[in-house]
């Protein structure tokens, strides 16, 4: 028989990352030994096993993944970058690689960062649920792969095979060390680009404070349980009021 290992032991693939980064400091505080694994290490923190790889290398993945029980799985290339071939790459096919990659180590939790951009269709959604379909024409390749990457997900998920997944579906995250967000904003700003209005001034635009972005990661990976609702389940997160632009 196998021991498992402690529920405590995560890792998180995309750790060096701006939400990465803000979940290993939270997983520290409450007691989680915490593994990263990422393409690009960009800090140090003691106690934290710090592994350089890519995400479509599976035998990369499996060296981390052993001994470890939960998965958060928050690495994507930048949407900015509008890569067509590096998205499916990473997003779809690595995203199955992570999933292989975890059934072969025996995690048993596996919670994805996904996007609330999954359902978006160009058109206003206010208070919209998580029974939206997913958009038939995504807005872009990133969340193109963003949706597959959670159907891979959360189709992977199988009380039988003590495999369980759920996802979370922010759309814009703010907060310290924002790499895009409020830098972009502020300098287009600066560039005196910002005097005009799309629209009738009342566009609804939904971002959330990093903090809740990782709290809502942390309660999903706590509650997944075989008999819990959640399993194979998206949630979106968000703070409690749209910020009017
Ligand atoms: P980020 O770019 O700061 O972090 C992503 C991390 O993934 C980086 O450290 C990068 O090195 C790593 N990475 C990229 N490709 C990799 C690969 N092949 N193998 C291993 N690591 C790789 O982005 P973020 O803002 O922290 O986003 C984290 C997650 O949240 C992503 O899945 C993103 O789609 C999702 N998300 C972000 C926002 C937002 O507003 N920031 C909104 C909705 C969803």
């Amino acid at each position: 028989t196998r021991i498992r290992p402690s529920s405590k032991r995560c890792a998180v693939i995309g750790g060096s990352g701006f939400l990465g980064r803000h979940l290993v400091e939270r997983l520290l505080e409450k007691g989680y030994s915490v593994a990263v694994f990422d393409i690009a290490q960009r800090y140090e923190v003691p106690g934290v096993a710090f592994h350089q790889g890519d995400l479509c290398d599976k035998q990369a993945l499996l060296k981390v993944l052993k001994d470890v029980s939960l998965v958060f799985h928050c690495a994507s290339p930048s949407p900015a970058c509008d890569d067509r071939n590096l998205f499916w790459k990473v997003n779809v096919e690595g995203t199955r690689t992570v999933i292989q990659a975890c059934q072969e180590a025996r995690v048993q939790k596996l919670v994805l960062t996904s996007s609330a951009s999954v359902v978006f269709e160009g058109i206003d959604i206010k208070n919209g649920k998580e029974d939206l379909p997913y958009a038939k024409r995504p807005i872009d390749y990133y969340t193109e792969t963003k949706i597959q990457q959670e159907k891979v997900v959360l189709e992977a998920c199988s009380k039988e095979n003590d495999f369980l997944t759920v996802a979370i579906r922010p759309h814009g995250i703010f907060g310290p060390r924002d790499p895009l967000l409020v830098p972009i904003l502020v300098d287009t700003a600066r560039k005196g680009k910002m005097k005009f209005i799309i629209g009738d001034g009342t566009n609804l635009v939904d971002f959330t404070y990093v903090d809740n972005v990782v709290h809502g990661h942390i309660l999903a990976a706590e509650h997944l349980k075989p008999d819990s609702p959640l399993c194979g389940k998206a949630y979106h997160i968000t703070n409690d009021e749209p910020i009017r632009f």
